[in-house]
């Protein structure tokens, strides 16, 4: 990789725009342009973290690490340079690149009755929910035509890991949610159940949209979630599995007084329970209320309401979880 391109991208993404994707706000501002705010890489109680739009730069007084937009991606994410550059150069392309995915597989939804069939399955019908969350159908064997012809390059494609090295469609008969910066696929047939592009799985689902609430649900699944939002619950958040990531902690633990529902399987193993244990563990040292929820017969909250859970019976849950 030549220096020419590390500038370019350098210049091409502006470190402030990065921060706020991953939910930093400035606290305050100070002389020439210049930004304060609670540091990203440590728990901060004190705006350390300033930020130099102009130089594109930023430094901690709390933990004294600095530096530019690469840097600070190395840090966050905890990778090595080349893959900092790597996710910043997918970051810098991608938006678009996912928009277009998105609607395409959104309208091979209702062409392929299989597909609805499964959501029915998986007790989702309400079309306004699946118009809102977006939900498609990666059928297999057509995007990556219909994305060169919108001009799309076949190394676009595959750097994105949308097509594979031998060039089909890496996403094939699966449900598709499209994620902030990924794209989630649940299989409907044999193949392995749960696929994500390349990449981080990203920060808590819609997390704009729910952080304010005062009470939240926080469910493993997409399809929990989805039940959820037809059962009338719009408090939901989804951590896309029963282990928070960096991030998604962080966006809990934001300083806002709330009360968290920790919603997550029931399953024979205990797996879900023991994750829900821990994490409502490590929540409280942060002064954050998380309440782990029983569900009974080992169900999840979306077999729990494909099999005739309701509105009542779940709000239920949720209040005998604060007892
Ligand atoms: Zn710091």
């Amino acid at each position: 990789m030549s220096w020419q391109a590390v500038d370019a991208l350098k210049q091409q993404i502006s470190l402030l725009d990065y921060l706020q994707t991953q939910d930093w706000r400035p606290v305050r501002r100070i002389s020439r342009g210049r930004v304060m705010g609670l540091c990203p890489l440590h728990l901060d109680h004190m705006p350390s973290f300033l930020v130099d739009p102009d130089k594109n730069l930023f430094y901690c007084y709390g933990c004294g690490r600095g530096g530019d937009v690469i840097r600070f991606v190395e840090l966050y994410h905890d990778v090595r340079f080349s893959e900092a550059m790597a996710l910043l150069r997918r970051l810098s392309g991608l938006g678009s690149l996912l928009k277009d995915v998105s609607s395409f597989y959104q309208v091979q939804l209702h062409r392929h009755p299989e597909a609805v069939q499964y959501l029915q399955q998986r007790g989702i019908h309400q079309p306004q929910v699946i118009d809102e969350l977006e939900i498609g159908y990666a059928p297999g064997r057509c995007l990556c035509h219909w994305l060169m012809t919108l001009g799309y390059s076949l190394l676009d494609l595959q750097q994105a890991g949308l097509v594979t090295a031998a060039g089909h469609d890496a996403y094939s008969h699966r449900v598709v949610f499209p994620l902030e910066a990924n794209l989630y696929g649940r299989s409907i047939g044999d193949a392995v159940a749960h696929r994500f592009l390349p990449g981080g799985k990203g920060g808590l689902y819609g997390w704009e949209r729910v952080k304010r609430c005062q009470e939240i649900i926080l469910v493993e699944g997409l399809f929990d979630l989805a039940v959820l939002w037809q059962a009338g619950f719009r408090n939901v958040t989804c951590a896309l599995g029963c282990y928070l990531n960096a991030r998604q902690f962080r966006q809990l633990c934001d300083g806002a007084p709330r009360t968290v529902y920790l919603t997550f399987d029931s399953d024979a193993n205990g797996t879900g329970q023991q994750a829900a244990q821990r994490l409502s563990r490590h929540l409280l040292e942060q002064g954050v209320t998380a309440l782990p929820v029983e569900l009974p017969g080992g169900h999840d909250p979306n077999s729990f309401f494909v099999h005739g859970g309701d509105n009542n019976q779940f709000q239920r849950l949720l209040q005998r979880a604060v007892r």
